[in-house]
């Protein structure tokens, strides 16, 4: 029997690098998988649908809130972003340890609807070199840029409601440090199964 999966949820402001780390790391460890989001904002150059998000309309979007489709929601910059119910019970029943990519509102709303999960938080060395980040990415305008900077101050103190900080000052030290949390995870809950049904289980795990 599999064990079930563990969410973990990524969370930092626009530009410190979530897209980056996370796709580095599911790279890195192959227990690891992405959990593909719905979003009502334009695909990007590259992005593909239903791999990078499931890009719907907001009516579409409305729908399936309404059908009660989503675990959480939130608007961001004037985009609506949900994680679906079906996004993540399929890879956490299969006993694959999911990451989800999602701001500080969202995981907010994850405390209550999907409990078990663990969060991290990822911080930019400093605002001059997010804002750096920011205009490397070239995919925002300067107007964009000032108003994510702005909205960085305000989601920087949701650092503390998290279960880890990791700062993002090196790409491959970032991604060696959340791949040990992710380790360090594991093996809680391979002790966790232990005490409750004895190690023949943990073998399995
Ligand atoms: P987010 O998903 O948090 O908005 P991205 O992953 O898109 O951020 O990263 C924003 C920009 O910063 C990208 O151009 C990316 O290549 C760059 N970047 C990410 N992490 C680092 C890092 N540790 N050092 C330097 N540049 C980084
Ligand atoms: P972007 O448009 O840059 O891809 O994402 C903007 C913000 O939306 C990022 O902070 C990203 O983490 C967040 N986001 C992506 N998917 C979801 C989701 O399913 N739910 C929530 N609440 N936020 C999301």
């Amino acid at each position: 029997m599999p064990r079930r999966g563990i969410p973990l949820v990524v969370s930092a402001p626009s530009g410190t690098g979530k897209t980056s780390v996370c796709h580095r790391l599911v790279s890195e460890d192959a227990g690891l998988e992405l959990s593909v989001s719905h979003t009502t904002r334009s695909p990007r150059p590259g992005e593909r649908d239903g791999v990078d998000y499931h890009f719907v309309s907001r009516q579409e979007f409305e729908h399936l809130v309404a059908a009660g489709a989503f675990l959480e929601h939130a608007e961001y910059r004037g985009n609506l972003y949900g994680t679906s119910r079906a996004a993540v019970e399929g890879p956490l029943a299969a006993g694959r340890d999911l990451l989800l990519e999602i701001e500080v509102q969202g995981a907010r709303q994850l405390r209550t609807q999907l409990p078990e999960a663990r969060r991290i938080f990822l911080l930019p060395p400093s605002r001059k070199e997010l804002e750096r980040r920011l205009r490397a990415r070239g995919t925002e305008s300067e107007e964009v840029i000032a108003r994510r900077l702005e909205l960085a101050s305000q989601e920087l103190p949701e650092v503390f409601r998290y279960d880890y900080a990791v700062l993002n000052d090196e790409l491959e030290a970032a991604v060696g440090r959340v791949l040990e949390i992710v380790r360090g995870e594991r093996e809680g809950r391979r002790a966790e199964l232990a005490l409750r049904f004895g190690p023949g289980l943990v073998l399995q795990s």
